[in-house]
């Protein structure tokens, strides 16, 4: 049986250590996509919020109580928060479901496994970053320190929001940052509920401030202030730009995780029936609410009747069910909003001339919800909007092509460069198609493929810096050069 009916108990603000209200007592309500109905109350910040938030994290850091505390205590306190996640995996994956429509499959069985080993693999970080003797000549000694930068603001947004509080969080505090955390205002719930675990973990008050409420109050407040060092943002290109824009006003640095359209592309040499489950899963995982979709499936034109046919008889049976349901692999999209966005790229895709091959209607679920049925678009032109810009959602446009070269083309033809997948059995094709794709992450013979020690970000329009791996760590720290006169 699914659990709708256990209470969520309302979400607050965390500044400095404590559960709080915000200061103008406002509150939003978030909904479950899935029932459409309430799940509970959220404190909603507003500038005087995020102000506190901020002085809050600038005195954690300025006093030094988390980047002067000892390495290994740092490793102890963030492992320990990576286990506490583990420890409290049922009621995180349940909330990260009703919060955003997700299948629990995904949440309780991917999600939380994610977040936890984003805080136990950047946990060993703390005591490794080091910096370099470097000979220059006898009369003098010179080596770097690789400091924190500060105060880090991380905003989030609403499709993987438990994972990106582990994606930003973890290696910003690891590297002996404190942070003001933004989640976004359709799911703010597990965002709040992993800052009560962290001060339970023993973080130190004012070190991780979260501070759920509108991009255009909240989140403008934390990218103007000037006691913000650097802001770490997911989300929509749009929005990124514009952050470009004001954060130019402070100096302040920034890593953008920006949107994707992404090309899957599939030669007639591959194992055809695993290229099925690997498009299916490129675009029908996560809704198709995922930055990095597989959400261009380029086949060569050989096999494309015969593939374009087992990947429709496929998607026709995913159908969208009860995602607290652990059977269930297709849920609701995370708001009515996304949802008519979505209906309505497929309209457009239609009369852009593309036939219909699966799905393209909303199916409720129980008489309710925001649910799109798992939908393939064939006989799309890589010039097509159904092609050139992010749907959000489960939504598949099917581009034919002949051979490596226009395979190339193709997938590189668009303003993005997030992620590919490439799927041959012919190991030269493999490698040397995976070095001229433009993106920031190719998969071969796989798509969707993460772990928390492999850097993931975006080329052209995706974005810039990285999330997770070793690399995002330059991204949270500075590098100071000492010279010492020896002489
Ligand atoms: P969005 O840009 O609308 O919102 C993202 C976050 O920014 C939210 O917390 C929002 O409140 C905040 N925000 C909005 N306006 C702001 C402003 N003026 N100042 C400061 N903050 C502001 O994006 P979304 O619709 O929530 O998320 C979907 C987008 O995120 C998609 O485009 C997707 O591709 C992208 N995304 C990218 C990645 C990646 O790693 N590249 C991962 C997930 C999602």
């Amino acid at each position: 049986m699914t659990d709708t009916l256990t209470p969520v108990k309302p979400a607050r603000l965390i500044i400095n250590g404590e559960a709080v209200d915000a200061a103008s007592g406002q509150t939003f309500t978030t909904v479950n996509p899935a029932t459409e109905e309430p799940i509970c109350e959220v404190a909603e910040a507003g500038v005087e919020d995020v102000d506190r938030a901020v002085q809050a994290a600038r005195a954690a850091f300025d006093g030094g109580a988390w980047p002067k505390m000892k390495p290994s205590e740092r490793q102890r306190i963030l492992w320990k928060l990576g286990d506490l996640i583990l420890a409290n995996a049922d009621e995180l994956g349940r909330l990260e479901t009703m919060d955003n429509g997700k299948p629990i499959f995904e949440a309780r069985q991917i999600d939380v496994h994610m977040v936890a080993g984003c805080f136990h693999y950047f946990s060993g970080w703390a005591t490794k970053l080091t910096g370099e003797t470097i000979p220059v000549n006898p009369g003098v000694l010179t080596y770097t320190l690789r400091e924190p930068l500060g105060v880090v603001g991380a905003i989030i947004p609403w499709n993987f929001p438990m994972n990106m509080v582990g994606w930003k969080c973890a290696p910003a505090l690891a590297a002996g940052n404190t942070v003001v955390l933004k989640p976004a205002m359709e799911t703010p719930l597990t965002a709040v509920r992993i800052g009560e675990l962290a001060l339970e973990a023993g973080l130190p008050p004012g070190v991780l401030n979260i501070v759920s409420g509108p991009g255009a109050v909240a989140g403008e407040a934390l990218v103007r202030d000037p006691r913000v060092d650097k802001i770490s943002f997911t989300g929509s290109t749009e929005v990124g730009k514009h952050l470009m824009r004001t954060a130019a006003d402070t100096v302040k640095k920034l890593t953008l995780e920006l949107g994707g359209k992404s090309p899957n592309i599939v030669f007639a040499d591959a194992d055809l029936d695993a290229a099925v489950r690997g498009a299916s899963n490129g675009i029908f995982y996560g809704k198709g609410e995922i930055c990095a979709a597989g959400s261009r499936l380029l086949v060569e034109k050989s096999v494309h009747d015969e593939f374009v046919a087992k990947l429709a008889e496929r998607a026709k049976k995913i159908a969208p069910a009860d995602p607290l349901d652990p059977k269930t692999r297709l849920g609701a999209l995370a708001s009515k909003g996304q949802m008519e966005k979505v209906l309505g790229y497929v309209q457009t895709g239609v009369r852009e001339g593309a036939r219909l091959v699966a799905g393209g209607e909303r199916q409720p679920v129980n008489g309710r919800g925001y649910f799109v049925q798992a939908t393939v678009l064939d006989g799309v032109d890589n010039q097509m909007k159904v092609a050139q810009e992010e749907i959000f959602g489960p939504v598949l446009a099917v581009i034919a092509f002949d051979g490596v070269e226009d395979a190339v083309a193709k997938a590189n033809d668009v303003l993005y460069g997030l992620a590919a997948g490439v799927w041959t059995r012919d190991v030269k094709k493999a490698h040397s198609v995976a070095r001229r794709l433009q993106a920031g992450t190719v998969w071969v013979n796989a798509y969707n493929f993460y772990d928390a020690a492999i850097p993931f970000g975006g080329y052209k329009a995706s974005g810039f810096g990285r999330d997770l791996g070793p690399d995002c760590l330059r991204d949270y720290t500075q590098v100071k050069s000492v010279w010492v006169n020896l002489e």
